[in-house]
Formats: structure tokens, C-alpha cells, sequence
């Protein structure tokens, strides 16, 4: 099999600014195209305009770069990290091909690229790239299997429910992230960070993504869809608690860790062995302080969050009841009690009730659950509940005190990145998260 191509969409605007480094041309239309050229819609139409030439049509464009390697492509103001605290805009240079599609009144601009060359850019854009090199293959591998996995799946998904049968008083949802039509990725956090290749590290990452060249994580006949989070909190959460209610093998809790588990009950799924669990600090992979080896791990931005492993939010009986009110638009009134219906085997709340004086409705899944009980997110839904002194069966106080960051299924990147440092290697790591997978080359 050959090196597949991907379509990864880059930016949709009204005008976009390009800056071509060296030569590009196109089958559509004559004329050789370098320096700045001007992308707008307008009525339907789609003008192509470079120092030279003008052009001006419905149909999609598409720009070649004379050489591969040689000739690039800056775009100006892409919108990066949206809906996240990082969001801005930035001027990305990219490698490959360029095809400019009407989309929705707008013009969306495609960068047409190999697999592998992609690869290198998300590597380095998705993980800070002083990471080890062991764990950078990790990334690659991953990154590669979910591609193609979502290559293959795309219109398979469509109408996927993401909402429960509910009963009374529940509201059970969970979020698929939805396909894109045009392209098969984009250039984003919503698929995978893809940042150009102007400031990475390339030499480490590209190492890493051509050491690896062609691997894949397989099961049966099927490409992983390899999930990943921040920290697992000490146990991996299995699929089926976070989306639909699908068995997939090679993504179940795992302790993570390599040795004993010093005494503790891992069976999750129960209060007490919870209760211990977060209380107490189990040894795990991801269980780390280390400044310098967090630094190295992660891309600066995500440095603010720095206890994740352990965490603890608290709330008065009022800002929960307005909190939750904000978020659900449902009118508790006080709020009586939180109480854990079930959970997965990291410990994450699947289901959680609330009791209010007026109201009582239970939540899920984990996501759902982070989004109604924090202003943004908590950082996940494995917390136990404290409540503080009552009167008259009201508490004056909730403490949750959890575990993790994200939603804690497949690969656990801190205790990846950790287990990298400590020497590691990439196939041992890939396999301890994925237990059932196989690793493939597949081209
Ligand atoms: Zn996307
Ligand atoms: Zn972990």
C-alpha cells in the first residue's frame, strides 16, 4: 500500500492571504504564482488574485507547488485553539498543495498533503517536542492510527445518537465529535493540532514520525481508534462509560502502573474503594509533580494546570444551586445532596444524581457531568462528594475531590510521557494502554 493523502482543512473566511515561497501553479488556469497572493468569495464566486493574474470562478482551485520540499505556503490569520483559552490567530507556513472550495459563502482553503508529512507538523504542534523520543513515537503512532481510522470510518458515523433513552428525571448525553464534509480533518483541536511548519523541532519529531513510519495500532482487521487524555487519575476509564454504550476491547480501564497496586481495591465501581482511592495518593505513571519533566512534556499553554493528579473544588450550597441553574435551566432550589449512581473503573462518575429541595434529576455521561458542575470543565468526573455541616438537611458546603484531567480512556499522556522518561520504549508504552492492540506497519 502507498503513503495515503489527507485533505486537512485550514481556515473558512471571506478573504484569506496567502504568501507563496517559491512557485506554484495550477491545472485550472495558466500563470505561475509566488509571493502574496488574495483569496475572497463574493456573490457565489471564488477570485484568485496574485500580483499578475486574476481569476475569478465557481469551481474549486487547486494550486500545485512546483517542488515538494522547496515550495511553501504562508497563510495569514488562522484561527487556532477555538473555544479554548488559547484561541488567536496566527500566520502558519504549510508544505503541499492547496484547494480552495466554496463553502457555505465562504471560501475554506485545503492543504493537500502525505500522511507522513502531516505527521511531523502535528507531532510537534500537539506535544511540546523536548518530550523523549520514545513518547513522540508513542504520538506518531497514535496519531497516524486515529487518522486513518477516521479516514476509513468518515460517513459511516453519520446520525450516530448521542443522547440516551431517557427516563423520568435523567439526562443521560454524551458528545461524538462530528466529521467534516469537505476535508478529512482540520487543522484544529476539534482533530488534531496541525500548525504548519514553520517554528517545530524537527529534527526530534521527525526522527520519531519516520522511525515509525507506516505503524499502526491494530485490532483484528480494524485501525485503533486510538483515544487518548490528559491523566487517567491512576486507572484508564473503558469506552463504553464515556460514549456510546460500545464494547471496544483495546480500549478498557487499566491500572496504570507496573507493579503492585500496594493494597489498594481497584474495583472502582464501589464508594469505598473510590473514596480510598482519591483520598489516597495509588502510584502511577502519571502521578507527577516534577516541574522539569511536566515542562518537557507539555506545550506551554497547558503548563497553568499543574495539580491534576489530585484536585478539589468547592462550592457554597448557593453557587451550586446557581451554577447548576445557569447550566441546566432547571431550578433546584437548595440543593439537598449529590449522590454517585454509577461509575466506570477509573473511578469517573457515569451517572450522578442531583437532589434539590424542589427538583431532583440525574446526570451523564462524564462529560456532561464536568460541564454542569464547573463554569467551563471540571477537570474530570472521578470526584468524591464532602459535604459540609447541615442544617436542617441542608448542607452549607459541597467538596468534590477528585482525580485525572479529561476523560480519562485509552492513552493517558502524562503517564505516557513519564513512562518515556523513565526508558520505556514506545511499543511497551502503546501496548500497556492499548492491551489488545497489535502494532502494524501499513504502508
Ligand atoms: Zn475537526
Ligand atoms: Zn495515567
Amino acid at each position: 500500500m502507498n503513503e495515503p493523502i489527507v485533505n486537512v482543512g485550514i481556515l473558512t473566511s471571506q478573504q484569506i492571504k496567502l504568501n507563496i515561497l517559491g512557485l506554484y501553479t495550477s491545472p485550472n488556469f495558466p500563470g505561475e504564482f509566488s509571493g502574496e497572493v488574495l483569496v475572497t468569495y463574493e456573490n457565489n464566486l471564488i477570485t484568485f488574485q496574485s500580483e499578475d493574474y486574476k481569476y475569478s470562478t465557481r469551481k474549486p482551485i487547486e494550486l500545485e507547488p512546483d517542488e515538494f520540499y522547496n515550495d511553501t505556503f504562508l497563510v495569514r490569520d488562522v484561527h487556532i485553539g477555538k473555544e479554548f483559552h488559547w484561541e488567536r490567530s496566527k500566520d502558519l507556513r504549510f508544505l503541499g498543495s492547496i484547494k480552495l472550495i466554496i463553502q457555505e459563502d465562504q471560501v475554506t482553503l485545503i492543504n493537500i498533503v502525505p500522511i507522513e508529512t502531516y505527521l511531523l507538523s502535528v507531532v510537534s504542534s500537539e506535544m511540546n517536542a523536548n518530550a523523549s523520543e520514545e513518547f513522540l513515537k508513542c504520538s506518531a503512532v497514535i496519531s497516524r492510527s486515529w487518522l486513518l481510522a477516521q479516514m476509513r470510518s468518515k460517513n459511516e458515523l453519520e446520525d450516530q445518537p448521542n443522547l440516551s433513552n431517557n427516563r423520568e428525571n435523567e439526562i443521560i448525553r454524551w458528545y461524538n465529535r462530528e466529521d467534516h464534509k469537505d476535508f478529512d480533518v482540520c487543522a484544529d483541536d476539534h482533530c488534531q493540532r496541525y500548525q504548519g511548519f514553520r517554528n517545530i523541532k524537527i529534527n526530534v519529531a521527525a526522527e520519531a514520525v519516520k522511525f515509525t513510519r507506516g505503524l499502526v495500532l491494530m485490532h483484528d482487521l480494524d485501525i485503533c481508534d486510538a483515544r487518548f487524555s490528559k491523566c487517567c487519575g491512576g486507572i484508564t476509564e473503558s469506552y463504553e462509560n464515556v460514549w456510546d454504550d460500545k464494547h471496544v476491547p483495546y480500549l478498557k480501564g487499566i491500572v496504570d502502573y507496573k507493579f503492585s497496586d500496594e493494597g489498594f481495591d481497584i474495583n472502582l465501581e464501589s464508594e469505598s474503594a473510590t473514596t480510598a482511592w482519591i483520598e489516597n495518593n495509588p502510584p502511577a505513571f502519571c502521578d507527577i509533580v516534577d516541574e522539569d519533566i511536566l515542562e518537557k512534556i507539555m506545550v506551554d499553554f497547558d503548563l497553568k494546570t499543574k495539580n491534576f493528579f489530585r484536585w478539589e473544588v468547592n462550592y457554597s450550597n448557593e453557587e451550586i444551586a446557581t451554577l447548576l441553574f445557569e447550566k441546566t435551566g432547571i431550578e433546584f432550589g437548595k440543593i439537598v445532596d449529590l449522590i454517585p449512581i454509577k461509575r466506570g473503573k477509573s473511578g469517573r462518575l457515569v451517572k450522578l444524581k442531583i437532589v434539590g429541595s424542589k427538583e431532583t434529576v440525574t446526570f451523564g455521561k462524564e462529560l456532561e457531568i464536568r460541564k454542569i458542575l464547573s463554569k467551563t470543565h471540571l477537570l474530570s468526573s472521578a470526584f468524591i462528594i464532602i459535604k459540609g455541616e447541615t442544617t436542617d438537611g441542608i448542607p452549607k458546603e459541597f467538596t468534590l475531590k477528585g482525580g485525572g484531567w479529561g476523560h480519562g480512556v485509552g492513552l493517558c499522556q502524562i503517564g505516557a510521557a513519564v513512562m518515556g522518561e523513565r526508558g520505556y520504549q514506545f511499543d511497551e508504552i502503546l501496548l500497556h494502554y492499548y492491551s489488545d492492540a497489535a502494532i502494524v506497519k501499513y504502508y
